[in-house]
């Protein structure tokens, strides 16, 4: 046992490390936490070096991948890069679920029978509530793409973000997941986070290291504590959640967060809390 698989088996780090991918998306929702929109900064991580840090995590202890982004499928080599992923760690890519179809729907052929979940955002069963949120026609896209994705014998999972949802509209959300192929233990509803896009709109819950767990999360600029650390506020990356400029090897992150999640020393780059 090495003191990062330690820190994973105790419960201190989680066991997923998360990849952001890129920034830039096709949609420009009012809550998000990276700013990203079809023309931000894209802050891309090669994808050699995805897969090289996968390795590397399942070699100290990790369990399992996350890719976010930015809209992860807006970068073109993204199902080649996830079945190879996948073939290394269990994994979940997160998606706005809108740029499924034509040629793109068919390289998800990619990811057929692998362990991998895509994690797609509905946030209301009613599409007028969703869209003002997510954009125009964000329920069509999404309804139709499900099935599509669940015929080609690919996981999906539904996250809904809201600063509240009612009883009742969470009934009838939880009635069409499943009329889409998506059973109750596949939906999460998660309340919006106050950091990038959130923030300035004076929306969601402040949360902070005190009450974010640790899941080691790599992207383009450093190894920050949480995916919900390299977030993007008025165009600027937020460092308060950074603990290590450097990312590979993994080693030097991975034990900069356990130096933090267990109290033990953090490591001389971990500036976790220094903005
Ligand atoms: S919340 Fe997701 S889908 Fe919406 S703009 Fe941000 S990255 Fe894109």
């Amino acid at each position: 046992m090495t003191a990062v698989s330690d820190a994973i088996a105790s419960g201190a780090v989680g066991e997923r490390v998360w990849f952001y991918a890129n920034y830039h998306c096709n949609l420009t929702c009012s809550y998000c936490l990276t700013g990203s929109g079809p023309a931000v900064a894209r802050r891309l991580l090669d994808p050699a070096l995805m897969v090289e840090l996968a390795f590397q995590a399942r070699e100290l202890g990790f369990r399992s991948l996350g890719v976010t982004g930015g809209e992860p499928f807006m970068v073109s080599h993204m199902p080649d890069t996830l079945a190879t992923l996948a073939n290394i760690l269990p994994l979940v890519v997160l998606s706005n679920g809108t740029l499924f179809s034509g040629p793109r729907l068919e390289r998800m052929e990619h990811l057929r029978g692998l362990p991998i979940s895509i994690q797609i955002s509905l946030d209301s069963p009613d599409p007028d509530e969703n869209d003002s949120m997510r954009g125009p026609e964000n329920f069509a896209k999404v309804v139709k793409a499900i099935p599509k994705l669940v015929d080609k014998g690919i996981k999906v999972r539904i996250a809904t973000t809201q600063e509240e949802i009612g009883e009742e509209a969470l009934e009838r959300l939880c009635k069409l997941h499943r009329e889409l192929g998506v059973p109750d233990e596949d939906h999460v509803v998660r309340p919006v986070i106050s950091r990038g896009r959130a923030l300035t709109a004076g929306m969601g819950l402040s949360a902070g290291v005190e009450n974010i767990p640790c899941e080691l999360t790599i992207s383009a600029d450093g190894a920050f504590w949480s995916p919900f650390g390299p977030t993007v506020t008025n165009g600027d990356l937020d460092l308060d959640l950074l603990i290590s400029r450097t990312v590979n090897p993994l080693s030097i992150a991975a034990n900069a967060a356990v130096g933090l999640a267990t109290g033990t020393s953090a490591g001389a780059d971990a500036t976790l809390g220094i903005r």
